[in-house]
C-alpha cells in the first residue's frame, strides 16, 4: 500500500471511529470493517438464517457481494427483481416492508451520527423508519459528511446525479432531469425525479434495530 492510500485509510478509520461513537450514542449498533470482505462477513453474522430478507436498490450491497450471497445460500428472500410485472414488483416492495431483515446502503451519514437518506419511491426510507425488525445499513466511509447540510448537499449533487446516470444508461429516451444533463441537482419536479423523500434518522428506536456497517473502502455512490 502506497503512502497516499495508507494516509487516506488511516484518516478514514479515525473518522469512522468518531462516527461510530456518535451513532452508538443515538442507539444505533455500529461496526467498522476494513474492507468489503470483512463487511460481507459482518453483515452475514447479523442476519439470522431463518429471517425473511428484502432490500432496497443498493450498489454498495451488490459491491460487497451480499445480495448474491443470500440469493445463493438458501435464505428466504423477497426479491422485487424477480417480479414478472410492474404490479407484482410493487406488491413485493410492499411485502418487503414486513421482512424480518431489510438491507440498504446509506448515501450520506452526518458525522454526528445521523443517517440522511434520499429516496424516490420511498420504500427504503419507509423501511428505515418502521416495519422490518432489523435494518442493516452498509456504507463506505466516504459517505460520512461533516454535518447535515453537507450530507444533503452530497445526496443532491453527488449521489442522486450518479444514480440518475446509472438508471439513464439503460434508457433510450432522455432522462429529463436537470442533473442528468449538468451533473448537479436542479431541484426538479420532473417525471423521472428520484428525489421524493428526504429523511433524517437521528435516533434508532428500538435500540439496535438499525445496524450500520462502515467500510474503509470506496463502494457505491
Ligand atoms: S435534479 Fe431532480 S432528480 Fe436530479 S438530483 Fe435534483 S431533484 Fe434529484
Amino acid at each position: 500500500m502506497g503512502i497516499t492510500e495508507k494516509s487516506i485509510k488511516l484518516r478514514n478509520k479515525l473518522l469512522a471511529e468518531r462516527t461510530i461513537k456518535n451513532l452508538k450514542s443515538r442507539k444505533f449498533d455500529a461496526y467498522y470493517c476494513e474492507n468489503k470482505e470483512e463487511a460481507l462477513k459482518m453483515a452475514i453474522s447479523l442476519i439470522p438464517k431463518e429471517d425473511s430478507i428484502s432490500w432496497g436498490g443498493s450498489m454498495t450491497m451488490e459491491d460487497i457481494g451480499l445480495i448474491s450471497y443470500i440469493k445463493e445460500n438458501g435464505y428466504n428472500v423477497i426479491d422485487r427483481d424477480s417480479a414478472k410485472s410492474p404490479q407484482e414488483r410493487m406488491e413485493m416492495m410492499r411485502k418487503g416492508l414486513l421482512a424480518d431483515t431489510f438491507l440498504l446502503s446509506a448515501n450520506a451519514i452526518a458525522e454526528e451520527g445521523i443517517l440522511v437518506t434520499m429516496d424516490g419511491v420511498g420504500n427504503r426510507v419507509a423501511a428505515i423508519c418502521f416495519g422490518p425488525k432489523s435494518v442493516i445499513v452498509v456504507a463506505s466511509i466516504n459517505k460520512i459528511c461533516s454535518n447535515i447540510d453537507s450530507a444533503i448537499d452530497r445526496l443532491k449533487n453527488v449521489a442522486s446525479p450518479m444514480n440518475v446516470q446509472r438508471i439513464a444508461s439503460g434508457m433510450d429516451a432522455p432522462f429529463g432531469t436537470p442533473c442528468s444533463v449538468t451533473g448537479l441537482c436542479g431541484d426538479c419536479k420532473a417525471d423521472n425525479c428520484i428525489c421524493s423523500h428526504l429523511v433524517q434518522t437521528r435516533m434508532c428506536k428500538p435500540q439496535g434495530r438499525i445496524k450500520v456497517i462502515l467500510v474503509n473502502e470506496d463502494l457505491g455512490f
